[in-house]
């Protein structure tokens, strides 16, 4: 299961973001007024271990990992931020000593500074574009590039010649859970019954919410029956799960599932609209089971 960040992760990490970007803004603004307007060089610029002495530096070289320390971008950062430093430092070194910087190094120290900026804003827009990919109610994907991600799953299963199957999930009697409990009853089954669906997957599968109480799972590497097996057991765990309710109840919710394996030759739509198909005989049967596609 990949989940990179959490909804208040995602915020907290947009805000420091804002806050980088605007001091490294204002590091580049002095440092262009000192190349043109020339005045006193700031000594820290001076340093060899520049890049480590600005705000930038000690945000990113802090004790703390990063949540976004493993992505290129995030590395890419350090980079070229370090690269900047250096450049900038020939540059000021120059002018301390009444020169003008050669044209190539300024080039460079303001192409890095730019890329610096750019980078920083991607990784800010991507981050908050986590919050459209993540369901706040249960925290699995949305359905906003799941086709493509589906996609991907299926050219992998092609590539390692493994099947891979697609499951939908759907709550049962669901509308009588909020008519009966209340809305807030409802969501707190979607959250805990969801929880423990995704706690139960491998870490390779994935989890989307493709509509109200109605999720998609993507079971790669194993043959239809395999995957059911997988899919019974979270159909039992489910049956078995006491859902705690805010008034300090409990109650128990089943769920119904449709499993279909993917066709490599065909579109990934195809292989939905047949688990959506056995989903329905599971419904029209008795509901709290699992139907397998099996093309007929
Ligand atoms: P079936 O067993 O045939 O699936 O019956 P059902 O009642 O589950 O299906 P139906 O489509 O009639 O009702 C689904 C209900 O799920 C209606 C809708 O209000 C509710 N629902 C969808 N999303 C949410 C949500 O986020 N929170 C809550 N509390 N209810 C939701
Ligand atoms: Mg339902
Ligand atoms: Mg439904």
């Amino acid at each position: 299961m990949s989940l990179p960040l959490e909804r208040d992760q995602i915020q907290h990490v947009t805000e420091e973001l804002e806050l980088i970007i605007a001091a490294h803004l204002a590091w580049f603004k002095q440092f262009n007024r000192t190349l043109v307007c020339g005045g006193t060089v700031n000594r820290t610029d001076l340093a060899e271990d520049a890049h480590l002495r600005s705000p930038f530096g000690q945000w990113y070289h802090s004790r703390e990992p990063h949540p976004l320390a493993d992505t290129p971008d995030f590395h890419d950062l350090g980079v070229t931020q370090q690269a900047m430093h250096a450049a900038a430092r020939l540059a000021l070194l120059e002018v301390m000593d009444q020169r003008r910087p050669d044209p190539t190094l300024y080039d460079e120290c303001i192409d890095l500074a730019l890329r610096l900026n750019t980078t920083l804003r991607r990784i800010q827009l991507e981050t908050i574009g986590e919050l459209l990919t993540t369901d706040s109610l249960t925290g699995c994907a949305t359905r906003r590039g799941m086709l493509l991600r589906l996609r991907e799953e299926q050219e992998r299963a092609a590539r390692i010649q493994r099947p891979c199957c697609l499951c939908l999930m759907d709550f049962d009697r669901f509308k009588r859970v909020n008519d009966e409990l209340g809305h807030p009853a409802g969501d707190a089954v979607l959250r805990q019954g969801i929880r423990f669906v995704t706690g139960s997957l491998r870490k390779y599968d994935s989890i989307y919410r493709y509509g109200g109480e109605e999720f998609l799972i993507c079971l790669p590497g194993n043959p239809m029956q395999d995957a059911a097996l997988v899919v019974e057991r979270i159909r039992e765990g489910l049956e078995r799960l006491p859902i705690r309710l805010d008034n300090g109840d409990t109650c128990h919710v089943t769920a119904s599932f449709g499993l279909a394996e993917m066709d490599q030759r065909r579109p990934v739509e195809e292989a939905i609209a047949c688990a959506d198909m056995a989903l329905i005989r599971a419904k029209e049967s008795g509901r709290n089971r699992i139907e397998l596609w099996r093309g007929d």
